[in-house]
């Protein structure tokens, strides 16, 4: 019998009007990049804040687990799966007002960034190429090239844990590198408003299209992974950039590192590449000795920046 075959705990019915919103047994590697991960109990698509809040709800009432996910971009699923609700943010939409765009938490990324462009404004083209939805991009404060999501943030619709629909600021997400204090609370992303500027779309369009090519070049764009695997150093010195995690595994010999499918990636020695079918176990022994290689070599204890489920 596979991971992916063992049986999970059985869930209470759900009311009538939920159960065709939800499947039970999902395989998580169906819903992760990285393809990795056993069944989840149930997972259901939160398509308006109405059913977000139902399933919330019918979750707390029945004491499930409840874990949220976005495209699964930043996640490493275990093996054995997740023993409760998946909660998949599929909230759409974009409506632009002046500079103000508000847009679906489950949105691609990508599509917020050619859908300001389109209405003539500018900001947010440094994020080309980051995969997974806004929610996960906003919940996580993504960044690149020197910005971050959260610079962008005007305000946002959250499910708080208790039930209700607040409206929040970017001082209740504490925007921090690649994480936000809402992260992790329970709290459901449903919608985020961007600032941003009228400005020269023809410039932004071109700094688009670098950064995806030199993404193409040096991401393993076409192969399953988690984006970079620990957190970059704080800077040495005040004013200095973060130091990157890849330099200290590359010198630290994390290249040519490997546990059976998985694998580190040949060009960035922070990325974790799932060659064919890499189990969660597999990964984490591979992150464990690349942690531990940094560690021998540098004195360096790096932490993981990918969110582990189950
Ligand atoms: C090839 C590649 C390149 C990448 N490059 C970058 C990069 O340059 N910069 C960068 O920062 N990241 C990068 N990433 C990581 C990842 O794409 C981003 O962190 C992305 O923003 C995650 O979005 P997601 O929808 O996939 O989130 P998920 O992976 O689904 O979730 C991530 C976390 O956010 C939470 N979450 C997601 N959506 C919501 C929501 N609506 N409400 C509440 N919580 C939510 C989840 O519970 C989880 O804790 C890369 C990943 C890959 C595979």
């Amino acid at each position: 019998m596979t991971s992916d075959q063992k049986p999970q705990p059985l869930l209470p019915e759900l009311p009538p009007d939920l159960a065709p919103l939800a499947r039970r047994d999902v395989p998580l590697r169906q819903l992760t990049t990285l393809t990795v991960g056993g069944p989840a109990a149930l997972v259901c698509r939160l398509t308006t804040p109405d059913i977000a809040l139902r399933f919330q709800t019918w979750a707390r009432n029945n004491r499930i687990p409840v874990t949220i996910l976005g495209a699964g971009s930043n996640v490493l699923a275990s093996d054995g799966g997740f023993p409760g609700l998946v909660m998949l943010v599929q909230t759409a939409g974009l409506t632009v007002r002046n500079n103000l765009v508000t847009a679906g938490a489950g949105l691609p990324f990508d599509k917020l960034i050619t859908g300001t462009l389109e209405a003539g404004l500018v900001g947010l083209e440094f994020a080309s190429g980051i995969p997974g939805t806004l929610g996960g991009a906003v919940m996580g404060n993504a960044g690149c090239y020197g910005h971050e999501i959260g610079e962008f943030v005007q305000r946002a619709l959250l499910l708080t844990p208790d039930g209700k629909l607040e409206t929040v600021t970017p001082a209740d997400f504490g925007f921090d590198y690649r994480i936000t204090r809402l992260r992790e609370t329970g709290a459901v992303l449903l919608e985020v408003t961007f600032a941003l500027t009228a400005g020269d779309t023809g410039r932004a369009a071109q700094t688009r299209r670098q950064h995806l090519a030199d993404r193409r070049a040096k991401h393993p764009v076409d192969l399953p992974c988690a984006g970079s695997w620990f957190r970059n150093l704080p800077p040495a010195a005040p004013g200095q950039r973060r130091r990157p995690a890849g330099r200290l595994l590359e010198e630290a010999g994390a290249k040519d590192m490997a546990e059976g499918d998985a694998r580190v990636f040949e060009r960035h020695a922070n990325i974790i590449i799932n060659a064919g079918r890499a189990t969660c176990a597999q990964i984490s022994r591979l992150a464990d000795r690349m942690r531990s290689a940094v560690r021998g070599k540098f004195g360096i204890l790096l932490e993981e920046e990918v969110r582990r489920i189950g």
